[in-house]
């Protein structure tokens, strides 16, 4: 919901003040449309049924795997696609994963977005009604897990209560938004700590997000020690260098006292070997950095690590004082990487 164009809307009609908030309150504990808001005026229901679209996003496809993982596909009002997934856990967590942007100017060479035209940043209506199109989902019975994700161990919940900013685009240059967004995430069930904002090396970013009172934590997408073959696949290496980037995350501990989660996409022969998992442990300080090693959804260009490989490259870290996980893997059966839903679509 443009909540500008309802504020401005709700003025105009001379209502008070507080009405923005009754239907932000409605809309962010899953209410599907005005008519459920039923501390409001009816005429006041349907005058913002014509007016406000409910939604700034519409749902263009969706894709749903064994394991509950849900992936939306949504374009905005001017036609950009926007992607986001819902990852139920059996531990009961229930983990969005949120875009930025439409599309993402960055070109990382292992990402289906980057090799996507960019469109444009999306604005924080925009990113917070993906994460009320799964606050809806998980509220109604056809969001519900199914008997098979029920033996999966995904409970029946009603919201989401994990956010990471990890989908199409860098959040951190479209940090205004993305934040302004945040600020209205505990209200559908997500607070400041458990929601994470991933950036490959934005030092302009990573220095305002030590700078806020929110405690969000803080994810660097690193992916290779190695300068030259990071900025082979991630060209914003060669703008931000990586020593000034990790010089940048431990400010960011500094301020924040969190843990900076280091993300590693696992690319077969390209970043796994023994003597890179070495290089890694020698650059990154176990007290400010955790590392987490992410098997590699192929999206063409690459082959992802083996499970053998992973294990011993976590192995290497570990020996060395870092910790260090394997992300577990959601959605296999399902378009898997960012942007790999809207480019079936396309
Ligand atoms: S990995 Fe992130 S920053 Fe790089 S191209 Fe993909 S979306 Fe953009």
């Amino acid at each position: 919901m443009d909540l500008a164009l309802l504020q401005r809307t709700l003025a105009d009609a001379g209502q008070p003040a507080f009405r923005a908030r009754q239907v932000w309150a409605w809309a962010a504990r899953g209410a599907d449309g005005y008519a459920a808001m039923t501390d409001l005026p009816a005429g006041l229901r349907d005058d913002l049924a014509a007016t406000v679209p409910f939604s700034t996003l519409a749902l263009a496809d969706e894709a749903h795997a064994k394991d509950g993982t849900v992936k939306s596909l949504f374009h905005t009002a001017d036609g950009r696609p926007v992607e986001a997934v819902l990852m139920r856990y059996r531990d009961g967590r229930r983990s969005l994963c949120l875009s930025s942007q439409s599309g993402c100017p960055l070109t990382c060479t292992f990402c289906a977005t980057g090799a996507m035209k960019f469109g444009r940043n999306l604005t924080a209506s925009e990113i917070l009604d993906q994460a009320l199109h799964f606050r809806r989902m998980l509220r109604t019975t056809a969001g519900r897990p199914t008997s098979s994700e029920r033996d999966a161990g995904s409970p029946a919940g009603d919201s989401p209560d994990h956010v990471v900013f990890m989908g199409m685009g860098e959040p951190m240059m479209n940090l205004d938004s993305v934040l302004e967004a945040c600020r209205r995430l505990p209200g559908v069930g997500i607070t400041h700590r458990r929601t994470a904002i991933s950036t490959v090396g934005w030092i302009p970013g990573i220095d305002r997000l030590a700078q806020t009172d929110m405690p969000i934590r803080l994810a660097l997408s690193l992916h290779a020690a190695d300068p030259a073959l990071r900025s082979e696949i991630m060209p914003v290496n060669e703008r931000y260098p990586l020593a000034d980037v990790l010089a940048a995350c431990t400010r960011f501990h500094a301020a924040k006292r969190r843990l900076v989660f280091v993300e590693y996409v696992m690319l077969a022969g390209v970043n796994d070997r023994y003597e890179q998992a070495v290089a890694l442990a020698e650059i990154l300080d176990p007290k400010v950095f955790k590392v987490n090693l992410i098997p590699y959804n192929p999206t063409g260009s690459f082959d992802g690590s083996g499970p053998e490989a992973i294990d011993t490259f976590r192995a290497v870290l570990e020996e060395r004082g870092l910790r260090a996980t394997v992300r577990l893997t959601r959605g296999r059966d399902i378009a898997a990487a960012c942007g790999q839903l809207a480019a079936a679509s396309a």
